[in-house]
């Protein structure tokens, strides 16, 4: 049984091989690069389209192997600004934005409405696909935005974003600790029994 990752993101490559102990394979090692459209109006839809789309071109190519195919979605949710920017992370400031051009974007967003912070969460899909059907689950994690970016630490949000029952940012905050309260971290403790269920069958 091969757990194969739909993700080009080494750094999430890491953290599910070392959840997974044992072998967790990068789908274009097997498939080759190309685009998925990931046009579902949830985390958890396209985290599913990008796993169900893996999984079907996996079993066009290799009919007689059987797979696990896990793929994610993930972004930053403010309330107080309707939501945004949702699962529009990523390309918050355009398609092909930077991180810092999606920051400081949501920070203007802030100042504009006059805030100089709000409260703000992450939030992680993980969908799993494999012959016995598909699964997904989610992780959160809570805390508040403001209109600063502090510390390089972590990566996109995360100098703007401190988590409840702290007082520094995540771009502050050593990389340990946000392993243990992050969303994805919670959302990999859900995904593990349901990975090593399918692993059994
Ligand atoms: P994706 O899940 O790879 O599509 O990433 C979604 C986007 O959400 C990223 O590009 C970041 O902008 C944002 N994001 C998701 N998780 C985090 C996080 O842990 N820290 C900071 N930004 C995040």
């Amino acid at each position: 049984m091969k757990i194969v990752l739909a993700t080009g993101n080494r750094g999430k490559l890491r953290e599910f091989r070392q959840m997974c102990q044992d072998e967790v394979v990068a789908f274009s090692d097997l498939l080759g690069s190309f685009d998925i459209v990931e046009d579902g109006g949830t985390f958890a839809a396209n985290a599913l389209i990008k796993a169900k789309t893996i999984y079907a071109k996996l079993k066009e190519k290799f009919p007689d192997e059987a797979y696990i195919v896990i793929a994610d979605d993930s972004g930053i949710s403010v309330p107080a600004l309707g939501g945004i920017p949702g699962i529009f992370s990523a390309r918050y400031a355009g398609e092909g934005a930077s991180d810092k051009e999606n920051l400081y974007k949501l920070i203007d967003a802030l100042k504009e409405k006059g805030l100089v912070e709000a409260p703000a969460y992450y939030t992680a899909a993980i969908a799993i696909v494999s012959d016995l059907g598909e699964y997904v689950v989610h992780g959160w994690m809570h805390g508040r935005v403001i209109t600063e970016a502090k510390g390089d630490k972590g990566f996109g949000y995360d100098p703007m974003f401190i988590p409840s029952e702290y007082d520094k940012t995540l771009g502050e905050l050593d990389d340990d600790i946000k392993s243990k309260i992050s969303h994805r971290a919670k959302a990999l403790v859900l995904a593990k029994p349901i990975i090593q269920m399918l692993k059994r069958q």
